[in-house]
């Protein structure tokens, strides 16, 4: 009997438990974002104090599909669907701490994807609008970011080459997607003194991270790093 149930406890430990493992808790995922902060976005020279914040804060597992939520807070991006993916944290951190943004400011994203993003810059600012191409994307993001109480996030599902001209001129512009040169109409809708991050190069290469002022109706360019990004598409309208 003695043997029995030895056995029974030997087999509940190696075959039942592992596949009954508890998801993360609300508190697990803290300790994570708290970790990745630490080892991927700090270690790696990101300091501005309002950006780690809102690292330390978004709940990014929320923005990641359900069967890879466990890899939220790894150090790569995820498959969002539709061929997507959510950035990777250390670029996200990297591209907004970029902008170096006031709370009184006004921001544009092109390329919503989860609204990860988007996410990060509410925290930081008084207005973000954010264009995504693919409907479905744009849609999931808006709903996630309505549940997480975000007011002040408006998602347009449009091109982002032509930016948002209602609401220019933006203090600054974020393009998660990378086209093969900067498309104007988002230097116009830049204000004067705004700033601008952007990868540019072919799809499927490296490209070059670049970060632009507008002085004087000129943007000065800058590259700050080699990245790979998902193509910008063009409109069909
Ligand atoms: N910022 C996102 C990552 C986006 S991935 C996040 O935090 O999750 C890049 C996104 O750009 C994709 O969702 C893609 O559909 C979108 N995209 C590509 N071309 C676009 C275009 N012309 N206009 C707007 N969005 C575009």
């Amino acid at each position: 009997m003695r043997k029995i149930s030895c056995f029974l406890v030997l087999y509940i430990l190696v075959f039942a438990l592992p596949q009954t493992i508890p998801a993360l808790e609300p508190d697990d995922y803290t300790r994570l974002r708290e970790h990745m902060v630490k080892q991927q976005i700090m270690a790696r020279g990101v300091e501005e104090p309002r950006v780690l914040e809102a690292m330390r804060k978004v709940p990014r597992h929320l923005f990641v599909p359900e069967k890879y939520r466990a890899f939220s807070y790894r150090d790569h991006p995820l498959p969002i669907g539709q061929g997507q993916t959510i950035s990777q944290p250390y670029i996200v951190a990297f591209m907004t701490e970029a902008l170096d943004l006031k709370p009184d400011e006004k921001v544009l994203e092109i390329g919503t994807g989860s609204g990860y993003q988007a996410a990060i810059l509410a925290e930081l600012v008084k207005e973000v609008y954010t264009i995504e191409i693919v409907e479905k994307l744009g849609k999931r993001a808006q709903r996630t970011l309505e549940i997480l109480g975000y007011k002040n996030i408006h998602v347009k599902i449009g091109d982002g080459y032509k930016g948002w001209p209602e609401k220019a001129p933006f203090d600054a512009v974020i393009v998660t997607c990378a086209p093969e040169r900067i498309p104007e109409a988002l230097v116009q809708q830049l204000n004067d003194g705004g700033r601008m991050i952007i990868p540019v190069g072919k799809a499927g290469a490296i490209q070059e991270l670049v970060r632009a002022v507008k002085k004087k109706g000129k943007l000065k360019t800058n590259e700050v790093m080699r990245v790979r990004f998902v193509p910008m598409v063009k409109g069909h309208d």
